[in-house]
């Protein structure tokens, strides 16, 4: 069966890391019709925005997406890209494999950890009020009145929404990713001793729904302490879920634990589009230097294929990454145990010896 896909190559090193990935995923032999459509950087100094209608169109039509990283500037100019996709399409699931590759360097071995990030809600909602703007002071003004809390009137507010249809959604989509993936234990993290009506909502919603999965262990962990936890025993951790701002930092520190953002993939998942990235960002310093690391997002490949029921070809794929990487021969700089490693592979190079795999094993 032909697959129509958005590709969306994104900036800095996407263009790069987006090719690579084409190139292994096409050696499996899947038909696959891609829907090339840019955003980010490049795109707005042609078309002054930075997401441009036919982007959105072209994911609304084919439903699932891959996407290189977008360079978001720091403080002033536009929202992030990533940001307003996930919102536009209520992706509101962002999941991310933390497994151990042999061949990766990396403290720990064997690990294996799912983490289920919301992705809509909570401090990225984007409500926020800026300092000594007319409805910041008003807002102050309000809470004083309402609450009798006294906020300092240089202050800028950033407001955290989490809601019961929110966390029910991700938390069920997290218990039914264990159930589908024979995974054994689903833990909910939060800050419900502090925060008591946002991340406490989030908590009594997890023990609510954990009881309709009497099948799958489930415990709860305070985000610190889940910090903590991981550093020091993350073999007996399995799938992960929580609220935005804590998983978006646990998924960066859990990708630390398997060897750092090199080898970390993502999905982000609505209930109609699907849109499939690596964890980590544009890399920019590196644009253009066939340098950066590709496996990210060819296991974002992978969990694309296995979404499309493409099961076969993403065993295959996954099975030629593992491979090259476990050789350690065609690997890119950061895969070398030394980083100076004059015998590293460039990024196409690297997708070259994974094709050569991939024709081996089919
Ligand atoms: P980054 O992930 O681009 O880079 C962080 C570090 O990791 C860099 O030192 C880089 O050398 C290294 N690195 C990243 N990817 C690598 C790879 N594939 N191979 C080898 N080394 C790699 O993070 P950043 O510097 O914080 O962000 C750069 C830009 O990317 C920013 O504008 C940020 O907003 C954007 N970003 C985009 C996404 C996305 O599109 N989903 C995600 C994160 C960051």
């Amino acid at each position: 069966m032909k697959h129509k896909i958005t590709l969306i190559p994104g900036d800095g090193t996407g263009p790069e890391i987006s090719e690579a990935t084409v190139k292994v995923v096409e050696a499996t032999g899947v038909d696959i019709d891609w829907d090339v459509n840019n955003a980010g950087a490049e795109v707005y100094e042609k078309e002054g925005t930075v997401l441009p209608e036919r982007v959105l169109e072209s994911l609304r039509k084919n439903k699932v997406g891959i996407k290189g990283p977008i360079t978001t500037p720091v403080g002033t100019g536009f929202r992030s890209v990533n940001v307003a996709m996930r919102k536009i399409f209520n992706l509101y699931a962002c999941v991310r494999p933390c497994k151990s590759y042999p061949g990766v360097k990396s403290r720990y071995e064997n690990l294996n950890i799912v983490i289920v990030r919301e992705n809509t809600e909570d401090l990225y909602a984007g409500i926020e009020f800026e300092l000594n703007k007319p409805e910041t002071l008003e807002l102050i003004d309000f809470i004083k009145e309402k609450k009798d809390i006294a906020i300092k009137r240089d202050s800028g507010i950033s407001i955290k929404p989490i809601s019961v249809s929110g966390s029910e959604k991700i938390i069920r989509y997290a218990f039914e990713y264990a159930k589908k993936n024979n995974r054994k234990k689903v833990t909910g993290v939060h800050k419900a001793n502090i925060i008591k009506f946002t991340d406490g909502l989030f908590l009594e919603t997890f023990r609510r729904i954990a009881k309709e999965y009497p099948g799958i262990e489930s415990e709860d962990r305070i985000v610190d302490n889940m910090c903590m936890q991981l550093v020091q025993k993350p073999e007996i951790y399995d799938v992960l879920v929580l609220p935005n701002l804590y998983g978006d930092i646990i998924s960066d520190l859990a990708a630390g634990l398997v060897g750092g953002l090199g080898v970390a993939p993502g999905a982000n998942i609505g209930d109609e589009i699907a849109l499939f990235e690596a964890t980590h960002g544009s890399a920019p310093k590196y644009k253009g230097l066939n340098k950066v690391n590709p496996t990210a997002m060819m296991l974002s490949a992978v969990l694309m294929l296995k979404h499309i029921n493409e099961q076969k070809a993403a065993d295959v794929l996954e099975s030629a990454i593992a491979y090259i990487i476990k050789q350690g021969k065609y690997v890119t700089y950061d895969l070398k145990p030394n980083r100076n490693d004059p015998s590293a592979v460039g990024t196409s190079e690297m997708a070259d010896a994974i094709v050569r795999k991939i024709k081996e094993l089919s």
